[in-house]
């Protein structure tokens, strides 16, 4: 056989040299002149970065410091021999290292290569040596050595690339179940917002019944039974108003903004302030009456005008404020923040007190959730739920157990919405009216009666239909001051009857009766020709302030 080894040095030279060139190769022989001989044949094939040594206890330093690609390792030498030197380059070197060493032997028995091979030598070459064999060994062991170093490259690129995406992918994981957990809270919010709705709807029938009937009884027992009997129905009327607060609260939770929401520019600082100084009563007075330190701190930041209604902002914060009053049983600290967010104003308010778990923080914003047993009737944060809602903002809630709580409310500043309508300007000639002419709209009659006996105690005349288009045929048939009309009613509805009133182009203002229920259908901002909205149950006194507020009359003296 021909031996096909190209044995021209200048021909392997220019085949090696790319390879060699670049890679790193020690020495490791106590013979000199075999030294000598391993770097000329490297230096042939374009190998140039050589490091040697003929005393074996040098090897591992030097294998440390210079961290070659390749090791020629005699085996027969002083000191160590080459067994040994494997053993402390093996223990110097990473599990997953590939860094070959060449045994380079004159002892050619079965016994060396096996062992030479068992301890972790790669290859071995017989002294004397052979160029083309060393060089062509030399070259599979480096060879291998950059496909190994190359794949483990890769590998860390996978890897990272794997890591990268996990965290992507977690990520992305994260925000799903978080705006999930959104979806699901707000759905069940709003399936709550739609039950309360429904029970205060009845409720407020109820209540009108109870609360104006009563009134209506007051001054006749006031007259006759002063005794124990009007203690008695003082305490009706006090129970009915009580019942009548809770109502509004849960109207105010799901209420959907209206066009007649008042709005207008507001500084967030000064409701802090307000808040602040308005729970004092609060906080200072639990320190002295128990004993314990709370204090209060305000941060207030550069905050963008918002549009909003104030008292409905400030019972956000007084809320706030006394729910961490309420989880500081041993005193601490609260922080009310205002800062820029963006576009929006961020308002926060934190405490250092009992916190709260998962469940807690997740189900605090629900209508009559309250862990404070008798004392909490689990409105106050429906409430600030429902206003911030209506104020288009978001809020946000940090809590740990034991370790404290912390609200975020963002509110966009926007532009002012247009004055609201029960500040237009009410008709001239109503205005000097002690007795007006008023037309009731209401289907159910016993309402209709009801107001119609406020109305006719305080003076005023009055006619009623018992639909809306029986109403609009009064209303043309005659000449009117002010129109109070139910909403809810077959055939014509109050809003459908205030608009049929306005293309009369009669200048009369209606007052919108409202339950609960209906106004939760209100259409957002149109432009509705109806002065003022009063939600229903209305006692004398509200609907007194409301016809004073749309006609300027002052009830007559009775
Ligand atoms: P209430 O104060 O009547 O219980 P809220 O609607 O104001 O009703 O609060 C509901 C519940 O949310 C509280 O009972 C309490 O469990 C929890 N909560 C509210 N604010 C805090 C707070 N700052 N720290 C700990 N828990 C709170
Ligand atoms: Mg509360």
């Amino acid at each position: 056989m021909p031996d096909k080894t190209p044995n021209r040095p200048g021909v392997l030279t220019s085949m090696f040299k790319p390879l060699l060139s670049k890679a790193k190769v020690l020495i490791v022989d106590d013979e000199q002149s075999n030294v000598r001989l391993l770097e000329r044949i490297l230096e042939m094939f374009g190998g140039t970065h050589v490091r040697s040594t003929t005393d074996s206890r040098d090897a591992l330093p030097l294998y440390l410091e210079f961290e070659p690609d390749l090791v020629l390792l005699d085996l027969h030498m002083p000191h160590l021999d080459g067994f040994e030197v494997i053993e402390q380059l093996k223990t110097a070197s990473a599990p997953d290292e590939y860094r070959p060493i060449l045994v380079l032997t004159a002892d050619i028995t079965m016994e060396t290569k096996r062992r030479a091979l068992a301890s972790g030598a790669k290859d071995f070459v017989t002294k004397p040596l052979d160029h083309f064999e060393v060089i062509l060994r030399m070259k599979n062991l480096i060879e291998n050595r950059f496909l190994h170093l190359e794949l483990q490259k890769q590998n860390a690129q996978l890897e990272q690339q794997v890591h990268e995406r996990t965290a992507q992918l977690e990520a992305a994981l994260g925000e799903l179940r978080a705006t999930q957990e959104h979806i699901v809270r707000q759905e069940r919010l709003s399936a709550l917002g739609m039950m309360a709705g429904g029970i205060a709807h009845d409720f407020n029938n109820a209540l009108t019944m109870m609360l104006g009937y009563s009134e209506l009884l007051l001054p006749v027992l006031q007259s006759k039974a002063p005794g124990r009997e009007l203690e008695y129905l003082r305490h009706v009327i006090h129970a009915a108003q009580d019942a009548t607060q809770i109502v509004r609260r849960l109207r105010d939770f799901y209420r959907p903004a209206s066009g007649h929401e008042i709005r207008v520019p507001l500084n967030l600082n000064e409701l802090v302030q307000q808040a602040v100084s308005l729970t004092a009563p609060k906080w200072k007075g639990k320190c002295q009456a128990e004993g314990i330190q709370i204090t209060v701190h305000t941060e207030l930041g550069d905050v963008p005008e918002i549009t909003g209604n104030a008292a409905e902002l400030r019972e956000v914060l007084t809320n706030l404020i006394f729910n961490a009053v309420d989880a500081m049983p041993t005193g601490g600290a609260i922080v009310v923040r205002t800062s820029r967010d963006g576009d929006g104003a961020l308002l926060g308010v934190s405490d250092t007190g009992i916190g709260m778990t998962e469940e807690e923080r997740e189900r605090c914003l629900e209508p009559f959730f309250t862990t404070k047993g008798e004392h909490g009737t689990g409105l106050g944060l429906s409430v600030v739920y429902g206003i911030i809602q209506r104020h288009g903002g978001s809020i946000q809630i940090a809590s740990e157990k034991g370790r404290g709580t912390t609200f975020s409310i963002l509110l966009p500043c926007s532009t002012p919405c247009a004055a609201p309508a029960q500040e237009e300007e009410p008709g001239a000639d109503a205005a000097s009216h002690k007795s007006l002419r008023i037309l009731v709209a209401d289907d159910e009659e016993i309402i209709c009666e009801l107001i119609t006996e406020y109305l006719k105690a305080d003076g005023h005349q009055v006619e009623t239909a018992f639909n809306g288009i029986d109403a609009l045929d009064r209303f043309k048939g005659a000449t009117f001051d002010l129109v109070i009309t139910d909403q809810s009613m077959p055939k014509m509805n109050g809003e459908q009857l205030a608009r049929a009133i306005a293309e009369t182009k009669a200048k009369v203002p209606v007052i919108l009766l409202t339950g609960f229920g209906e106004e939760m259908q209100a259409v957002g901002n149109q432009p509705e020709p109806i002065d003022l909205i009063v939600s229903k149950p209305v006692s004398a006194s509200e609907l007194r302030w409301a016809i004073h507020q749309v006609t300027g009359c002052e009830p007559t003296d009775e």
